[in-house]
């Protein structure tokens, strides 16, 4: 497969890279360098079957350039964390609406296969326990800025699901729960590295709100194999697939596992939501999947166990420091 990877550089995006390389694949990714970085990729920089493309997916004619050289496309790039889409709400949407519709309209007229990453975030505050992938969106007033990353998200998802039944375009959703790994940066909002950097810092673990909401933290290496399963099991055109892990676990009991886990002699602070995410800031209280359907499509089966998921950025941020990963407020 030729696969063109949209947001490469990323966490998630560069491991779909190293992944779809080691298989023996030719890729191009394509990353703005936003959130993501060269850093990411450096592994990959000398590999003639790989290239990377520095450019917005809001460039049209970039996006249609580059695709044009690819069979298979990988839509990862998006603005996200959910720090960068309340500050910055307007360029988040504009990049997670238009950037897709190009994305999706360039893979549609060259015939490739696509995938888009969503996210469990369009469920909002459904917090049923195992949601399922038809489960119903409970989401806050569109006017408060935590809640337009899933407008715009469920968005992505509608324009193309309509490409995949309209256009006949090959076409895979993946909704992914709070995935993690090394690379993953807490700059932007994500908890656990931003909690692991805290306690390999010695600093406060910053717990928002009263840190009883739950969580259930997936492992990019369970999650990379699946995406790229799912683009070759036509049964899963035209479906939205969630994927992620199956422990669930406090905010509170995260804190207290990485503190274990690193030897940290950090404490716990706690910080509430309009301190941490300005005012009116509205939390989920539990965010769980059922990932049945990607175990029936593909035999989906998350084998890393959350201690294993902490353990691997520790290490990793360790490595890496002094870390790029320096946590925002
Ligand atoms: N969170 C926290 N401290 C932080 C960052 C996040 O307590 O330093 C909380 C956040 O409020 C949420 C949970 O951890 O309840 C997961 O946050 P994240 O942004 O990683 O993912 P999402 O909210 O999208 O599930």
């Amino acid at each position: 497969m030729k696969a063109i990877v949209t947001g490469g550089a990323g966490f998630i995006g560069s491991h779909l890279c190293d992944y779809l390389i080691a298989r023996g694949h030719e890729v191009i990714a394509l990353d703005d360098l936003s959130t993501g970085s060269e850093a990411n990729l450096e592994q990959l920089a000398e590999n003639p079957a790989f290239e990377f493309v520095k450019g917005s997916i809001l460039d049209e004619k970039l996006v249609n350039d580059v695709i044009a050289e690819g069979d298979t496309v990988f839509h990862l790039a998006a603005a996200v964390g959910v720090h960068t889409i309340v500050d910055h709400p307007l360029q988040s949407l504009h990049t997670n609406l238009n950037g897709t519709e190009n994305v999706v309209e360039a893979a549609a007229a060259r015939g490739a296969r696509f995938l888009v990453a969503s996210t469990s975030e369009v469920y909002g505050k459904n917090d049923a326990e195992g949601l399922t992938e038809d489960a119903d969106r409970v989401l806050g007033s569109p006017l408060k800025s935590r809640w337009s990353y899933a407008a715009a998200k469920g968005l992505d998802e509608l324009v193309a699901y309509i490409y995949g039944v309209d256009s006949g375009l090959p076409c895979v959703i993946t909704r992914f729960f709070n995935i993690v790994g090394p690379r993953q940066t807490g700059r932007y909002g994500m908890v656990v590295p931003r909690f692991v950097d805290q306690a390999l810092k010695g600093d406060p673990i910053t717990v928002y709100g009263d840190g009883t909401q739950r969580r259930c933290f997936g492992s990019v290496f369970d999650v990379i194999p699946a995406v790229v399963k799912l683009m070759d099991t036509p049964a899963a055109y035209n479906r939205a697939v969630n994927l992620g892990g199956r422990e669930e676990v406090s905010i509170k009991g995260l804190a207290d596992r990485v503190i274990e886990l690193t030897g940290s002699d950090s404490e716990v602070r706690y910080i509430s939501y309009a301190d941490a995410y300005g005012e009116g800031y509205e939390d989920m209280q539990r965010r769980m999947p059922d990932t049945g359907l990607a175990r029936e499509l593909i035999g989906y089966e998350p084998q890393r166990r959350l201690d294993d998921i902490i353990t691997s950025l520790a290490d990793h941020t360790r490595t890496n420091s002094p870390s790029p990963h320096t946590t925002a407020a």
